[in-house]
């Protein structure tokens, strides 16, 4: 039993950290070669991209030293999730298992043995999953457990607390390119796939060197997408909405002929114009969402490739 395995990791200004991260990743891949668990055709593959930064040069020097470390070089940066997606696609051909890991060590490499482990007990797809997330601020923790909250409220299946630090194997990449979907969410997708899934858990590092490339702006719009790509419970709560704003004028309409007729004066301006205001924003906000989905599906319709590879450096 020597299957192959790639280690697929997304570049994007990481020039700090991958001199330590191919060191640690090689080591890694060297152990369980010489356990015999792998083939000796496993490699790390590194997908740049669109680094403005030394990270392609460095990867190119990396596969020359040593054909362990293979690289894909993307035409521009297309986002963490698309170069994931091309690096499992580049690999999938060429591989039996790929593990998806940051560049930034914040994935304990040391999960991948019992990821491996998983995958030879008959798992093809296994998730890494943080056992905590002691080392993140109160606002990251609060937030990320309100978004896998609401992504399981609108009935998304997402693992909690996996983020993209998985194994999986040929078939479930198979069935991943089956995804055709432009917009990405590789955690929301995967579940989807099916087969036999496993999970393992780990330490979430700190970051190991230089900038987080997720401000605040970027994670909202990720989960916004998320959810969007993933759900369309948000319709339906409109017109639940709707519903229920119906009902209460029924009633109000109602409460105001009784008491027109029991000879009561009916006051005010000031609630018409609240309710004006409130059914106007209501409404406002019910055409924003169902806006979000049509912008969605004049995206998906012009089916704009996903990435373009530049150049693939790799050793059978
Ligand atoms: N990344 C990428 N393209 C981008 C942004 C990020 O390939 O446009 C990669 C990045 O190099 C890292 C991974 O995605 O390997 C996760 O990014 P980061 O560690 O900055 O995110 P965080 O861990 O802070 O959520
Ligand atoms: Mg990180």
């Amino acid at each position: 039993m020597k299957d192959i395995l790639y280690i697929v990791v997304p570049c994007y200004n990481e020039e700090e950290v991958l001199p330590e991260t191919s060191r640690r990743l090689k080591e890694k891949l060297d152990s369980l070669m010489a356990a015999g668990t792998i083939s000796e055709k496993s490699r790390i593959l590194f997908v740049n991209d669109g680094s403005k930064d030394k990270t392609w040069p460095l990867i190119e020097g990396l596969h020359a030293q040593d054909p362990v470390f293979s690289g894909v070089d993307l035409s521009r940066n297309r986002g963490h999730q698309n170069a994931l997606l091309a690096g499992l696609m580049t690999a999938r051909d060429k591989c039996d298992m790929a593990i998806s890991m940051d560049a930034d060590l914040q994935d304990d490499v040391d999960a991948v043995d019992a990821m491996v482990d998983k995958y030879y007990a008959g798992c093809d797809i296994v998730y890494g999953v943080r056992s905590s997330r002691k080392k993140d601020t109160f606002f990251k923790r609060f937030t990320a457990e309100g978004f896998y909250r609401v992504m399981n409220f609108l009935g998304a299946e997402t693992v909690f607390n996996h983020a993209d630090y998985r194994l999986m194997s040929k078939r479930a990449l198979e069935g991943l390119a089956e995804f055709k979907e432009v917009n990405l969410f590789l955690r929301g997708i995967v579940p989807m796939i099916g087969y036999t899934a496993g999970t393992v858990e780990y330490e979430r590092g700190e970051r190991f060197a230089g900038e987080s490339k997720y401000p605040l702006k970027k994670m909202l719009s990720f989960a916004m997408e998320g959810i969007t790509s993933l759900s369309t419970k948000p319709i339906r709560f409109i017109t639940g909405l709707g519903f229920l704003i119906f009902l209460i004028s029924i009633i109000m309409l109602i409460t105001f002929v009784v008491k027109w007729a029991l000879g009561m004066t009916v006051a005010g301006w000031a609630s018409v114009i609240c309710s004006v205001w409130a059914i106007g924003g209501l409404i406002l906000l019910s055409l924003g969402v169902i806006g979000e989905y049509i912008g969605k599906i004049y995206l998906e319709t012009k089916a704009r490739p996903r990435f373009l590879i530049r150049e693939v450096l790799d050793d059978e």
